[in-house]
């Protein structure tokens, strides 16, 4: 059994930031993984100028871009088979930061955890799944978990759920959800990129499906979208019709796509969009998808559940220092997200019904709105759509302190596999 003072279920981007930041504090902090490493195939990999501020204020950006391999996308690029070519540009974004940094996950995550690990009050367990809340008095007073060596239990002043869209701590916690899932599932697979292509992310529309071409340097990590429950039937029809319907989207990949010979190179994500209504209760808080499962469209999750995560800890640390969070420090953390998350949510809405919709339930040729292409060529709106992906609103700094000595280089005693 453990005894911290913050208990956080689940290390992705909102769970290690948030892990990194209080421990950079001096507060006690144990994360809880229930995966051995960050090595999975599916984890969205845009890190935006929102992000790269907060490593900024961190002192952690340069690094960052120095010593992970990454490439910076300045433009999305969306082509319509009718020929329209639609652009949001970040370079006339006001940050520091003007692109898009797409990383692999994984790479973003050994990043911000190897940082915490510099502090000894960061406690990473992994292999250790949260399996139930733990409660006094009606009061969360911790978790119950999982390891390979068996049940144990970590002990907090205050536990936090950051462990995703299926989030075993919101179930166990009831608290009220709104479904706002959006109709259509992800297919992920990788086609191999040539230096001579294109290096930014290309988004192609399609009658009855759209798919998008990520640069991961040696390869093209591919995002192909189709209606909800259309994965069988597009089964059905076989792999050489796959294979012709990415042809003839992105033809300059076409003598690429026999790579595809098994249906087992593509995973099938299912998308859900969702959001609490209430992300707390007496000692617990979820932040992140746990509190409001984003949709991928403009790849804005990783960087929403990090926005959090930096107000969570603003303005939690202090309380949590003196181990008194009471239900008001929790309340205000939602009600400085809860704008920015619904904004973000519903713009992925309007894109959702306005683009997406109609081109995923139609076989007929894709067209926009009338006004959009007319609209995005004035300058006052243009970049309006660039500045919002890139930063969200609210835009959150830093302002937990350093009060945990550091260590000079990083330790892995603190990881700690069972
Ligand atoms: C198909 C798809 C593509 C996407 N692409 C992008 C993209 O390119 N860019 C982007 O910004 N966003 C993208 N998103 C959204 C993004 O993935 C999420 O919004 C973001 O990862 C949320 O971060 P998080 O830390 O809240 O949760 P997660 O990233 O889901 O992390 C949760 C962590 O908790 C762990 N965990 C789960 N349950 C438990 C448990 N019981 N005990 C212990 N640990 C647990 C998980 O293993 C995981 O490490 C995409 C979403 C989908 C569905």
């Amino acid at each position: 059994m453990l005894n911290t003072r913050c208990c956080i279920a689940g290390c992705g981007p909102a769970g290690a930031m948030l892990g990194l930041l209080l421990a950079r504090a001096g507060i006690p902090v144990v994360v809880l993984e229930k995966h051995a490493d960050f090595l999975r195939d599916f984890r969205g990999d845009t890190i935006h100028p929102s992000t790269l501020e907060i490593l900024d204020d961190l002192g952690l950006a340069n690094g960052f871009l120095r010593d992970l391999p990454h490439s910076e996308v300045a433009r999305l690029e969306m082509r319509l088979p009718n020929g329209i070519h639609m652009q949001q540009d970040f370079r006339r974004i006001p940050s520091r930061f003007k692109f898009v940094a797409f990383v692999p996950q994984w790479d973003f995550l050994e990043f911000v955890t190897a940082e915490a690990k510099r502090y000894p009050t960061f406690t990473l367990l992994t292999e250790a799944e949260v399996t139930d809340l733990l409660t006094d008095a009606g009061r969360v007073s911790g978790v119950r978990f999982q390891t390979p060596a068996g049940v144990d239990e970590v002990h907090a002043d205050l536990t936090i759920g950051a462990d995703g869209r299926t989030s075993r701590v919101r179930e166990a916690a009831r608290l009220p959800l709104t479904e706002t899932s959006p109709p259509m599932d992800v297919l992920w697979f990788r086609i191999s990129r040539r230096p001579s292509d294109s290096e930014s992310v290309e988004l192609r529309l399609q009658p009855g499906h759209f798919f998008a071409l990520i640069n991961r340097h040696d390869y093209w990590q591919i995002a192909y979208v189709i209606p909800k429950g259309a994965y069988a039937q597009l089964r059905a029809s076989g792999l050489a019709a796959f294979r012709s319907s990415l042809a003839e989207g992105a033809p300059e990949i076409a003598d690429r796509v026999d790579e595809i010979h098994d249906w087992d190179q593509i995973k099938l994500l299912r998308v859900r969009a969702d959001r609490l209504r209430r992300w707390y209760r007496p000692g617990l808080l979820c932040i992140g998808d746990a509190a409001h499962a984003m949709s991928p469209i403009a790849g804005v999750g990783i960087n929403v559940a990090i926005q959090d995560a930096v107000v969570a800890a603003n303005l939690l640390w202090e309380p949590l220092s003196r181990g008194q969070v009471e239900l008001r420090h929790l309340a205000r953390v939602q009600r400085r997200r809860e704008l920015p998350v619904r904004a973000m949510q519903g713009m992925q809405s309007l894109l959702q019904e306005n683009v997406l919709r109609p081109t995923l339930g139609s076989q007929d040729q894709v067209t926009l709105p009338p006004l959009a292409p007319l609209l995005l060529r004035l300058p006052l709106l243009r970049d309006l759509p660039a500045r919002f992906i890139a930063l969200g609103l609210g835009r959150p700094k830093v302002r937990t302190p350093v009060r945990a000595p550091r260590a000079d280089q990083p330790t892995l005693a603190q990881t700690v596999t069972r």
